[in-house]
């Protein structure tokens, strides 16, 4: 999620399906994990917590993705996994 100083938050960097109800919380928990990483760079001079930021993020991250896959998933198929289609 980062490249040199770039970094990607919520929605730029994943996007889950909006059945999931997920895409909010991760914007927002990614948002508290880079100011927190910022805030130390700049003050300290620290910058483990940036060097560690996607690590820190995608690890939460793909939990739910594969929350929003299983529930979309249900949701979609009813049972019937020849709906399964290209998004799995
Ligand atoms: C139909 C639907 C239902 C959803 N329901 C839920 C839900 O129930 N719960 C949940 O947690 N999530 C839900 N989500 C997902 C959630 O809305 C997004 O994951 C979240 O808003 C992402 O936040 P963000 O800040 O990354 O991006 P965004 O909220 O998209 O913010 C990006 C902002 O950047 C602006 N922008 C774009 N380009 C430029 C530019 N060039 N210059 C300046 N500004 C720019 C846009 O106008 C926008 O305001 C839903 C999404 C959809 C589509």
């Amino acid at each position: 999620m980062s490249r040199g100083k770039l970094y990607l938050l919520g929605d730029a960097a994943h996007i889950v399906p909006p059945m999931s109800a997920k895409g909010i919380n991760l914007a927002l928990n990614d948002a508290e994990v880079f100011a927190r990483a910022a805030i130390q760079q700049i003050q300290q001079g620290d910058s483990r917590l940036l060097d560690s930021y996607s690590d820190t993020c995608l690890s939460r991250i793909w939990n739910y993705q594969a929350f929003a896959a299983w529930i979309t998933e249900i949701m979609h198929n009813v049972g019937d996994t020849s709906y399964a289609g290209e998004f799995r």
